[in-house]
């Protein structure tokens, strides 16, 4: 478990951003919603699949009907005590549900039921990998557990709105860092690295576009290490792009506020993607305002230390700790261990070939420079590629036992991209086997030193180099199918 530390990050002259008056620094702390992966909701015992039919998982907790009583839910507890293991954080034995409250039309009870002051989890760290290879610390100040509210609809009909509770009640971690970020790059990195730990641990299934994980990033500038200036925060950012444009542009906003001798109000703000500019939605309300209060229907939540250390002995490997060990156990570098590591499923994907062939350095060649290279060429995730991690394993196995070489392999691997079949499948088809019974390969040699008298010569009284011609020439002879070893044999031989 890590102390409490307090922010006070250096200043870094590469992150410092030009005004008319000077130097400025940027200072983030990001609050992200993520929602816990559980089959039922936090308080009631109703399914949370996504895409359900509108107000089809909604129970009468969910809908707050009158004296209705909510039941907690052990397994997001476990969840969330799981994520704040992930990011090394204090786990709480004592915390307390509050009611936050506030009117809106999709929120039934009037009130949503989130932790306050005593929340499950307290201060972490998460690590950064920035694209340079450096990485940056950045404290997590606290993870609580809240309730999400429901979903009103604004564009089925021209002039009423719906409301659709399937999503009341869903259980929600909110994620709040220390202010310690310094640049856009910054907060789009801790989005990454939060997003592969919440994925690793299966706390949340990290999906920005299905609003799995939403963003509130709060800004403000100053001059270099000077005090914290006064922060505006901008709501609901639903992608990486998204967060690091709105960041951008009201760091901007407020540098130029300030240099025409204006004064930043603290506000809470909307970012419009399409004109890439933020606005006030509301002047920021204070905790107060909301009333909280410890929510009389709910005991404080007390855990045992026994309950988080039997999560804590089950932890997966994480994303750091699986770099460290790929780097040390197979050689290579931070930029290599990252890309296999960064995401779960590339990391599983060689996890799995790795297995299937016992061959580290061929799993890495074909994993990272084969596969990833093609698929970076097209733009493709893993999750989209047509061959899966046996296939790919597959096709190693044929050439660590010399059906085909390496660089037949290659022209296989293009075809398996575009079909989805295995590689023997295409070998057998195209007729790809490696030759390596000798008697053809001498045959074929055979017929290429007939043809080339003149260079035979050539090679016997001391051309060397011409070796070369010859093995190039039994190759394309044999298209390519001949075992490069034989040839080179039974070519030694035949010209000695
Ligand atoms: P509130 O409770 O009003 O939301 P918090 O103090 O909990 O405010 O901070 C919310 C988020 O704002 C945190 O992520 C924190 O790091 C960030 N933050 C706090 N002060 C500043 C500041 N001056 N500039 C930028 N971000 C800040
Ligand atoms: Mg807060």
């Amino acid at each position: 478990m890590t102390e409490f530390r307090h922010s006070n990050v250096a200043t870094r002259p590469e992150n410092l951003v030009k005004g008319n008056s000077g130097d400025w620094e940027l200072v983030i702390g990001l609050e992200v919603h993520a929602q816990v992966s559980s089959n039922s909701k936090l308080f009631s015992g109703s399914d949370t699949s996504f895409g359900a039919q509108p107000n089809s998982q909604v129970s009468l907790v969910d809908a707050a009907m009158p004296g209705m009583l909510p039941v907690l839910n052990k397994y997001c507890v476990e969840q969330a005590v799981r994520t704040g293991l992930g990011l090394k954080a204090q786990i709480n034995l004592r915390s307390v549900f509050d009611r936050k409250n506030y009117f809106y039309a999709d929120l039934p009870q009037g009130y949503q039921i989130s932790q306050f002051s005593d929340p499950i989890v307290g201060n972490g760290i998460i690590t950064l990998d920035m694209p340079d290879g450096s990485t940056r610390q950045v404290g997590i100040e606290r993870i609580h557990l809240e309730q999400d509210a429901g979903k009103s609809i604004h564009d089925q009909d021209p002039t009423k709105s719906f409301i659709d509770l399937n999503r009341s009640g869903i259980a929600l971690m909110e994620i709040v860092s220390m202010p310690d970020m310094r640049s856009a790059e910054e907060a789009g990195q801790y989005m990454k690295k939060l997003r592969a730990i919440v994925r690793y641990l299966g706390t949340c299934d990290g999906d920005m576009e299905k609003g799995s994980m939403r963003c509130d990033a709060n800004i403000s500038v100053r001059r270099p290490g000077a005090e914290f200036g006064t922060r505006n925060e901008i709501k609901n950012l639903n992608s990486i792009r998204n967060i690091i444009s709105a960041i951008n542009y009201e760091a901007r906003r407020q540098i130029d506020l300030l240099e025409s001798g204006g004064v930043v109000e603290q506000a809470t703000r909307l970012f419009d993607p399409n004109s890439g500019e933020t606005r006030v939605m509301r002047t920021k309300e204070d905790a107060h305002d909301y009333r909280y209060f410890p929510d009389p229907d709910l005991y404080p939540l007390v855990i045992e230390q026994s309950f988080i250390d039997a999560i804590n002995d089950n932890l997966p490997e994480l994303p750091d700790e699986k770099k460290n060990r790929y780097m040390e156990q197979f050689n290579i570098s931070a930029y290599d261990a990252g890309v296999l590591t960064a995401d779960k499923v590339n990391a599983d994907y060689f996890d799995v070939v790795l297995e299937k062939t016992g061959d580290a350095k061929l799993a890495l060649t074909w994993v990272t420079a084969e596969l990833f290279g093609r698929l970076n060429k097209s733009g493709q995730s893993i999750d989209e590629c047509n061959v899966s991690s046996i296939q790919l394993s597959g096709l190693i196995n044929l050439i660590k036992d010399n059906t085909i070489s390496g660089k037949i392999a290659k022209d296989v691997l293009d075809i398996m991209m575009e079909s989805g079949k295995d590689a023997d499948a295409i070998i057998e088809e195209k007729g790809l086997k490696q030759v390596t019974d000798t008697g053809a390969i001498e045959a074929i040699i055979d017929e290429v030193l007939n043809a080339n008298q003149d260079k035979v010569e050539q090679y016997r009284s001391g051309k060397d180099k011409l070796f070369g011609f010859f093995v190039g020439q039994v190759m394309q002879a044999s298209k390519g199918k001949a075992n490069p070893a034989a040839v080179n044999e039974i070519l030694k031989k035949k010209l000695g």
